[in-house]
């Protein structure tokens, strides 16, 4: 767990993550897979406005692959300002579901689509 940790912290600073400063190591580390292409184990951005995921992969810190999912505002504004049912750890079950996978659970333009953020 801290040698998991040292490493990311190590592969940041070595600049091998394409993402802005507000990404940050996830709780429950060791419990995200690494990326099947970069072998790193992401990143997340997770605000009241969104969610999503940062890895080795993409061309720049501003346009990068991530895993999505949707954010807690988002969620409480279509249930009526109710948090009931939203899923802390769904953005590691997407991002896993991907690396083992292959498969976006929810693709970024699908959540759009159905009105989520
Ligand atoms: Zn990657």
């Amino acid at each position: 767990m801290i040698e998991i940790i040292r490493d990311i912290k190590i592969d940041i600073l070595s600049g091998k993550y394409k993402c802005i400063d507000s990404y940050k190591i996830p709780k429950n580390t060791e419990s995200w897979s690494p990326c099947p292409n970069c072998g790193l184990r992401p990143l997340v951005w997770e605000f009241d406005n969104g969610r999503a995921t940062a890895c080795g992969c993409g061309k720049n810190k501003y346009d990068h692959f991530s895993i999505w999912t949707e954010s807690i505002m988002s969620h409480v504004k279509r249930n009526g300002g109710s948090a009931l049912n939203y899923n802390s750890d769904k953005l590691m079950i997407n991002w896993n579901y991907w690396v083992h996978n292959g498969i976006e659970l929810e693709p970024r333009e699908q959540l759009l689509k159905e009105g989520k953020w």
